[in-house]
Parts: C-alpha cells; structure tokens; sequence
C-alpha cells in the first residue's frame, strides 16, 4: 500500500512527490512519458530562484548549467511597442528553461527524495474503506491512501471523482520550432497582438528560435492544414520579423496545443486532490503555468503533511485565479479596444464555458 500515488509526472506531479518522499511518505509516481522528452513552454519569472530555493532545489545559475537568463520582453501589444528591461522587476527577468533538461532535473530531485516511478498511465480508480485502488492502462492493480491528479489540463482523476472543468474562451496555440541559427540570437522575449491572435517567440537556450501564434480553434486549423500561411503571418509581423528570420522555420514541422485557461469547480475531495495545470491552468501568455504547478503542487503536500484543511488550498487557488484574471483581462481588453475583431471580442464577453465530465 502506497502512502500517496501521484498521476503525471511534470513540473507539478515532480515536485508534489520531492516533497511528500523528503518526509518519508511511500510515494509511487505514474506517467507514461519518460522524462527529459521536449515539452512546449519554457519561460519562468524571476519569482522562480525563490520558489526552488524554498523547495531546496537546484537553482539556475550554477556552471554549465542549460538555462538561460531572459533579458526582458519586447512587446507590440495593441499598437504600443513596449520594452521590459530585467532591471525594472523586482526579482529579475527570468529564465528561458532547456524544459526537457528542467524536468529531468526535477526528477532526479524526486528519485533522490526516494520516490519510485513507473512507466504507467493511470486508466481506473475506485475508492474503498479509505483507501484508492488503481489499475494501470497495463492491467497493474495498485493501493493508496492518497491520490495527486497532477495529469495536467486533461485533469485525468479529478473529472473521473466528478469535479467539473470551467474553462476561459477558446484558445489554440500553433507553433514551430526552427532551425539553430549561427547569428548573434537575443535574449529576449517577443510578443505581438495581431487582429486575430497573438504571437510569442524567443530563442531556446539551444539557440533554436520558437514562434507560437495564439488563435481561435477555426484559424488554428486552418493554419495546421496549410503551414505556409503560418509563416507567411510570421513573415507579416511588424515587430517579431525583425528579431527573428522566418526563413528559420520553413518546412519545419507545425504543433499545437489547447492553450485556453481552465480550473475546476473542486480540486479536491475525499482522499484526492489536484494541483498544477489539473487545478488551475493560464493562458501562455502569463508564463505563470511551471510555476503555479510548482507552487500549487507544494502547497497540497505541505497540506497532506500538515493534516490541514483541504478547504484552505482550494481558497488559496481562488485567490491566485482573480489575481490572475484580473492581470489578464486587462491586457485582452486592451488589444481588444484596438483590434475590435471576433478574437478578441471571445474574451470580452468571457462567460466560462463548462465542460461536463
Ligand atoms: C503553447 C503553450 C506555451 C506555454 N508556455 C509556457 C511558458 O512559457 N512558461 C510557463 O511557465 N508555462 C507555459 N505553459 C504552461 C506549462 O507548460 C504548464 O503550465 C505546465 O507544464 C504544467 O505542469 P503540470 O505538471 O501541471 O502538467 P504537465 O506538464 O502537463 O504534466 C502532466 C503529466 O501527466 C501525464 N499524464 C496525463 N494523463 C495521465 C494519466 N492518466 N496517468 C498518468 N500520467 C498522466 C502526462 O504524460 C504529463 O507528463 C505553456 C503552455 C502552452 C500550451
């Protein structure tokens, strides 16, 4: 009998089980997903050296270490070109993560921590007397006394326990990753609002530039059916363009994923909780998502060690949420006032669509 089974092994499942181990609980990690593959997403605030010192964790700054220190943000937003320099934020610019690296990392802090992992997906649960019994999409039959959903947007445990998934407007995120240049390759961050979407791009630690545009669910598609007109759009840009050779991502393969805003009506129950993007997950264009799962992930174990009220973590979530809206809804109505067009209007009148489980 396991003392807690954690679903998913990212940033949030990760750190839940560094922390829970550490204490001495016995705690099995499942995931399907080796760790180190590439993940999308890779810009941490500064906030970040101070979340893994508190969890006693690597940090970033240590020689030859991949990640690298992002020098600021240059924004075309709503028809304002905007530059953010590291020096006017109180804790720094952030990192621009090797993601694949960063969470290999965090998994060897789990292993030391003495958390066992295995290659599974999570398929069935059932609670009785108290305890999870759970079988693996290849027939394992496991037992715990606590269950983490740290599964991520699709919230795997916690829609099957009945929780409910609220989510913002839709929002689809198409992206690529290009060819490695030999030029000099900034260190900042590029964003630019566009009538009907947003684009986000940087340059990896690897020196591979990245370019994510943001549109509805309609134009996504249409623009992973046709890829030359998502580099024809990049090739458009005012700003972004200028930073970063398009001809970088010609035939390069073209990705998306949902990047709409979600959190879930009871991230936690009887014996259950979720944390990371499972509970409460933002728009990319926050960069809030590795941290938030880091954070809320922390939060639930220190709740489970401590034996406190699972109430307090679900009000915690609440409060970062309306922190978190309010920041966003600012910005959104800003290029929204400007651009007037169906994509923005989505988010003006953002009445959360429920999904059922
Ligand atoms: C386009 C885009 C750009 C982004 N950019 C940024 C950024 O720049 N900065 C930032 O901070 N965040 C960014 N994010 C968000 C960030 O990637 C997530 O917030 C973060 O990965 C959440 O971590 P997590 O551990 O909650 O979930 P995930 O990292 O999604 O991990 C969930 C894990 O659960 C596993 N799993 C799923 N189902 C099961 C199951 N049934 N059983 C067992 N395991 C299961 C999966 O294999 C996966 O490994 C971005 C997101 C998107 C979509």
């Amino acid at each position: 009998m396991w003392d807690v089974i954690i679903a998913g092994a990212g940033p949030a499942g990760l750190v839940s089980a560094t922390v829970l181990a550490r204490s001495g609980r016995r705690v099995l990690l499942l995931d399907p997903q080796a760790s180190g593959r590439h993940k999308i997403g890779e810009s941490v605030p500064g906030a970040m050296a101070r979340l893994l010192a508190k969890l006693g964790l690597p940090g970033f700054e240590s020689p030859g270490s991949p990640h690298r220190r992002i020098g600021g943000i240059i924004s075309l937003w709503a028809g304002e070109l905007r530059t953010e320099d590291h020096l006017t934020t109180p804790e720094g610019g952030g990192w621009r993560l090797d993601r694949g690296a960063f969470e290999k990392e965090l998994s060897e802090s789990a292993a030391l921590a003495g958390t066992i992992r295995m290659p599974a997906r999570v398929a069935r649960i059932n609670r009785r007397n108290q305890s999870w019994q759970i079988e693996t999409e290849g027939g394992d039959r496991l037992d715990a006394g606590f269950l983490i959903d740290a599964t991520g947007r699709n919230a795997a445990i916690a829609r099957r326990q009945g929780a409910r998934q609220i989510h913002g407007p839709p929002l689809v995120a198409v992206w690529s990753m290009g060819r490695a240049t030999r030029d000099v390759v900034s260190n900042r961050t590029f964003i630019e609002s566009t009538a009907d979407g947003w684009w986000y791009a940087a340059y990896l630690p690897d020196r591979r530039p990245l370019a994510i545009f943001h549109a509805s669910p309609a134009l996504a598609t249409e623009l992973r059916d046709h890829p030359k007109q998502w580099l024809e759009r990049l090739r458009k840009t005012e700003h972004i363009a200028t930073h970063m050779d398009p001809d970088a991502f010609y035939r390069t393969a073209l990705k998306s994923n949902d990047a709409r805003s979600s959190h879930l009506d009871q991230p936690c129950g009887p014996g259950w909780a979720a944390c990371g993007d499972a509970a409460l997950s933002f728009d990319p264009l926050s960069s809030q998502g590795i941290f938030n799962a880091m954070a809320s992930a922390d939060m639930i174990s220190t709740a489970i060690l401590q034996g406190t009220s699972m109430e307090d973590y679900s009000g915690s979530l609440d409060e970062i949420r309306a922190i978190y809206h309010k920041r966003r809804n600012l910005l959104y109505d800003s290029a929204g006032r400007y651009f007037a067009s169906s994509f923005w209007t989505a988010f003006e009148t953002s009445s959360p669509i429920v999904r059922e489980t």
